[in-house]
């Protein structure tokens, strides 16, 4: 049965705020800025506006950032309109790859010293970038390694981009076998909570989904946001007009167990998560992606299995199953196969589409809820 430490309500200070300290953030970046925005700074340089477009075709086109190599530019403009645009945000400090080389995880530093990772994983007919949305992360969840330091700051919307702008140059570079050598998904499922710093993260999936110059030019439904469900933050993220897959990390498919697995719970229940998730399905027509990670003994008897398919039948709505990847000193661990294999046949009986996640970058612990937290211990 389970043996979850009982979690006192989260305070509202650490769920869905902004850390309490200031926090630095990093010099402008031409990613932060839409085409007008950054034609303004090139403009209070005294340099002609259409600079920009040149400079925006260079990192978002060329995926060239050493101003060195962007030879339409006058030699003397280069340093200057490369400083004010394109300050190094990420620093890079390790990179490991596995699977054969077709999945990588990089770690980078950021200005102010944190660290955050992202990774590159490739596959026969597509390429995706993990991306981190904050250093660290303030929801604390037990079983998510992220959570247990918690949350150090919201990046900016460029530190954001430029995670999936040189995982691109890493694709193209064609350091990935047998992957096509364009990126071409991304999913904000790295390090922290996507909807807790939400007009960044908006701002860059407006980035990345903008053609180029003006962005990297991914599809929409090629960006999928995964959440703990923070309710109002889903309800504005309808509003958008972006048609981005929403991932809910649903977990437990009853508030008891919600409440210890996903403290955000005690604050929005399982029926609010869920009404806000169809609402964000039928304002977009995109279907819901739960997530559901299988933890033995804890959130995988067959009861939990019937009760989500219940919850989640004849709704725009795909299961995602992540066998658990136990953090280091954690006493939970992966569902054994066949209890995961039940799951899915009592879902499926339920008419309930599912699948289990394949459980890429184990052994570099760049599977999720694992990123930074090696680095961090040392
Ligand atoms: N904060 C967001 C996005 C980051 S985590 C969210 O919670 O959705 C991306 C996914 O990995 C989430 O579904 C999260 O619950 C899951 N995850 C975290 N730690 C995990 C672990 N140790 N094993 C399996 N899945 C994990």
């Amino acid at each position: 049965m389970t043996s979850l430490p009982v979690i006192q309500t989260v305070p509202d200070t650490r769920v869905g705020s902004a850390p309490s300290r200031r926090a630095a953030m990093p010099p402008r970046h031409l990613a932060d800025l839409d085409l007008p925005g950054r034609q303004a700074v090139v403009a209070e340089l005294g340099e002609p506006a259409f600079r920009a477009r040149q400079l925006s075709a260079h990192y978002f086109g060329r995926l060239v950032r050493d101003p060195a190599r962007m030879t339409d530019l006058p030699a003397a403009s280069r340093g200057r309109l490369a400083d004010a645009l394109l300050p190094e945000l990420l620093t890079p400090v390790r990179d490991v790859a596995c699977d054969g080389g077709a999945t990588r995880k990089s770690l980078w530093r950021l200005h102010d010293g944190s660290l955050v990772e992202s990774v590159l994983m490739g596959y026969r007919d597509r390429v995706t970038a993990c991306i981190s949305s904050q250093a660290g992360c303030g929801m604390a969840c037990p079983f998510c390694a992220t959570g247990q330091a918690g949350l150090t700051r919201n990046l900016s919307t460029a530190e954001i981009v430029d995670q999936a702008v040189h995982l691109a140059g890493v694709a193209a570079s064609g350091a990935l076998p047998g992957s096509p050598p364009r990126l071409s998904h991304v999913v904000f499922m790295g390090m922290g909570e996507p909807l807790a710093n939400y007009a960044r993260v908006i701002a860059a999936v407006r980035r990345l989904t903008a053609p180029a110059p003006e962005g990297l030019g991914l599809s929409q439904r090629h960006v999928t946001i995964s959440t703990v469900g923070l309710v109002p933050a889903m309800r504005r993220l309808a509003e958008e007009g972006l048609s981005v897959t929403l991932a809910l990390s649903l977990h437990a498919p009853d508030d008891e167990l919600r409440d210890e697995l996903v403290p955000v719970n005690q604050r929005w229940k399982v029926t609010e998560v869920l009404d806000a998730a169809w609402h964000y399905a039928e304002c977009t027509g995109r279907r819901v992606s739960i997530e559901y990670a299988m933890i033995r003994d804890v959130n995988d008897q067959p009861w939990r299995a019937d009760l989500l398919g219940r919850l989640l039948a004849g709704r725009l709505a795909h299961v995602n199953l992540i066998p658990l990847n136990p953090t280091p000193g954690s006493r939970w661990d992966a569902s054994p196969k066949p209890v995961e294999r039940e799951f899915v046949r009592r879902l499926r009986a339920a008419g309930v589409s599912t699948t289990v996640r394949d459980t890429r970058g184990r052994e570099i612990d760049g599977a999720c809820g694992q990123l930074a937290a090696s680095a961090v211990a040392g």
